[in-house]
């Protein structure tokens, strides 16, 4: 089967917004409009079709990148768009991630009441980072104190981005019954609220006229600073066309210039078409974005010290396959699905495909396309599609799928480090199976939740990025897997650090089973910048300990520092050199050296003045006036920074840093103290010392133990 749509009609796009901000209703409708879903589900009945699991259905948020093909036509074209589902909720970083790295451009929903929220911030950041072009909705136009100019305001300061007004609210609030389209200078109303209502297209309003003419003066402004011929056009004073415009305004989207802005109301459905329109018309195909890059797999096999060799691939079915894989789902009917994006070349159902990230051949079984309400089979996958496979058993989330003859490694994501944990302890031996085998499987799916064994207690600790990731997996292990076990409170995952530099000196001399073991190793630890992670380095001749040793010794420093020497938490920010030290010729081993290296670690850090990091958040509450203060002492009492309070829409936003320890049941609590009237978001900040005291109790007994022990 050839393909379908060509290369340049189609448009991988994400929808990107703040939690509530409305994106599960955008994405419904633009369902909806472009015909692949015959009945809405609305959010609060918790029936929508991109929210596959109970549990996100429960809790009424997105958290699966459930990737959905749908079509539009705009002037007789029919566009094929794929949209990636992008989690609005920071607990879910990973997945925003992930979906941005296969995605070709993002549609940002806004909330025009609330603005740019700290999440939304933290989302265009990461988009900026993978070079996502974007355009913006700013949606809820028919709420109390909605505000687009406000909106687009925030988008310029926050976000520093160059918002260009494409459109002008006509009528406000529950008033709001149109859009004014600077760019065909018309009014588009909608006939009435209903799904499905028809729209018609009109003069722009008489008193709106001269407003528009001055906006669309400045889109025009705008863009000749991007367009010469735009800007030559401009200052002769001839008539600009629509279609100069449009193209004008896609080259200047695509290369990070502007960010054209739309408006409308998704729940009273207003505005998705045109919406619609802007997605084809000024977001990239994968024509139109950078050829991918990776690494020469076969290259670095043969010569694994050498530098990477990079090698591109075009977006054209002609070049040889390469994907990514980049979500694995575990679904009740069909098994395990492993949606991938394809970068370059096409590849056939029930054929094999190279993993080079693991070495080895998978089959691919059959190929799924996911629609809003069906799963359509399908028989090839050609470049810039996005699929799910059948039948992949070693491919994890983040692997590279390839030809064995042309094998390139694309670029794997970085999986932020969790920063809380849980216990949990199966209740019977059969349990014990069934938990093992759950996580092995969830872990696959979402490489940002870690699974680890407490060595001392032989708990099983779950960690991941915030109280309701955390939640949302133990829910699944009980459900889902039906494991029965006994589930912990949630714990902070604090770190080690240490605070000045300390040398020791540490010889490993022993007899077992009759055959000595000898090492000597001199070891210096410094404290790094926050952030730096761990370093090593050898600064002792080879002559008087050879390189096998050193590595010996760095990877019992490591693991070391990995598993903690004060707590039992990981130790970062530190720089270890070895300054000295002796081997045996008979009696040397890396065994010994390695051991000898971990002792010496254990002491030095124990001379090192070591300390606890905890997590600190950056905390966002909006609240009534009448509930501040309440709210402000509550954030004190809990260690909390106050930032910055704003005025928002009838509503005071207070920014924060509190310790994430002092932020466990603070929905609940904040709803009690506030009658339900404040909602509050937050996001991992940075890591920071604990209080002095708090630390002598953590960690004072087992230093003083660890120091007297010559
Ligand atoms: P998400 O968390 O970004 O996916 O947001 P949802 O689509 O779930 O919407 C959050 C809430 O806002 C739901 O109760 C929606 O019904 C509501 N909502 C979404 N769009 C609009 C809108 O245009 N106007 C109004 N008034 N409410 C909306």
């Amino acid at each position: 089967m050839a393909r379908q749509t060509p290369l340049n009609l189609v448009r991988n796009i994400g929808i990107m917004a703040h939690i509530d901000a409305g994106k599960t209703t955008t994405t419904e409708r633009i369902l909806y409009y472009t015909g692949k879903s015959h009945k809405i589900g609305e959010v609060h009945h918790g029936a929508t079709e991109m929210d596959w699991m109970t549990q996100e259905k429960e809790r009424g948020i997105t958290i699966t990148s459930a990737a959905t093909t749908c079509f539009w036509s705009l002037d007789d074209t029919k566009h094929r768009i794929n949209i990636i589902d992008t989690p609005g909720h920071v607990d879910f970083t990973m997945e925003v991630e992930r979906s941005l790295r296969v995605l070709d451009g993002a549609v940002a929903v806004f909330d025009s009441v609330a603005g740019v929220e700290p999440q939304s911030e933290t989302v265009w950041r990461q988009a900026n980072r993978y070079k996502v072009p974007r355009i913006a909705f700013v949606n809820k136009m028919d709420r109390v104190g909605a505000d687009y100019d406000n909106t687009i305001g925030m988008m310029r300061d926050r976000l520093r981005a160059n918002p260009l007004r494409m459109q002008m609210p006509i009528g406000a609030e529950a008033d709001f019954v149109g859009v004014v389209d600077l760019i065909a200078m018309k009014a588009i109303i909608w006939n009435n609220e209903e799904l499905g209502a028809s729209f018609e297209v009109t003069d722009i309003p008489a008193d709106m006229a001269q407003e528009a003419q001055g906006h669309r003066e400045a889109i025009i402004e705008a863009l000749a600073d991007t367009d010469e011929d735009l800007m030559m056009m401009y200052l002769e004073g001839e008539e600009i066309s629509a279609d100069a415009l449009h193209n004008a305004l896609r080259a200047a989207t695509l290369a990070f210039e502007v960010v054209p802005v739309f408006c409308g109301s998704a729940f009273k459905n207003k505005g998705v078409q045109p919406l619609l329109d802007a997605v084809v018309r000024y977001l990239p195909a994968p024509v139109d974005v950078p050829a991918v890059e990776g690494i020469d797999a076969k290259h670095q096999k043969k010569n694994e010290d050498a530098e990477p060799q990079m090698v591109q691939r075009e977006a054209d079915d002609d070049e040889p396959f390469a994907a990514l894989a980049f979500k694995i789902m575990t679904d009740p009917y069909v098994g395990h699905l492993t949606f991938f994006r394809v970068y370059s070349g096409s590849l056939k159902a029930g054929t094999q495909v190279y993993n080079p990230t693991k070495g080895k051949r998978e089959r691919i079984g059959r190929i799924l396309q996911m629609h809003a309400n069906k799963r359509e089979e399908i028989d090839m996958v050609y470049a810039g599609d996005i699929a799910a496979a059948v039948g992949l058993k070693v491919t994890t989330t983040g692997d590279t799928l390839c030809d064995e003859g042309a094998q390139i490694i694309l670029e794997n994501m970085d999986f932020p480090d969790p920063v809380i944990r849980i216990t949990v302890e199966p209740m019977t031996q059969a349990d014990q199976g069934k938990l093992t085998e759950a996580l092995e499987k969830l872990t696959r799916e979402d490489p940002s939740f870690q699974v680890n064994v407490d060595e001392e207690t032989g708990q099983t600790l779950i960690a991941g990025q915030g109280e309701l990731h955390l939640e949302i997996i133990v829910d699944r292990l009980l459900r889902e897997f039906k494991v029965q076990a006994h589930v912990g409170k949630p714990m902070v995952a604090y770190r080690e650090a240490i605070r000045k530099e300390a040398t020791h000196t540490e010889e490993y001399k022993r007899q077992v089973a009759g055959k000595g073991m000898f090492a000597e190793v001199k070891l210096k630890l410094e404290p790094q910048e926050r952030g730096a992670g761990i370093a090593f380095e050898n600064k002792v001749d080879p002559e008087v300990i050879p390189q096998e040793f050193v590595d010996a010794v760095e990877i019992g420093v490591r693991e070391t520092l990995a598993g903690g020497v004060v707590a039992g938490y990981s130790l970062v920010d530190v720089k270890a050199t070895l300054i000295g030290g002796s081997q045996s010729l008979v009696d040397s081993s890396e065994m010994a050296f390695k051991i000898c290296g971990a002792m010496a670690c254990r002491q030095a850090v124990a001379r090192a003045n070591p300390t606890i990091l905890e997590p600190v958040m950056e905390v966002e509450v909006v609240t009534p006036e009448e509930s501040m203060g309440d709210v402000i002492s509550d954030l004190n009492s809990r260690r909390g920074q106050v930032q910055g309070m704003t005025a928002r829409a009838g509503a005071q936003v207070i920014t924060a840093h509190v310790p994430l320890k002092a932020m466990f049941g603070y929905s609940t609590d904040l709803r009690s103290r506030t009658k339900g009237r404040a909602n509050h978001s937050m996001q991992f900040s940075h890591y920071d010392a604990v209080e002095e005291s708090v630390a002598k109790e953590m960690i004072g007994g087992i230093l003083e133990f660890m120091l007297n022990q010559e």
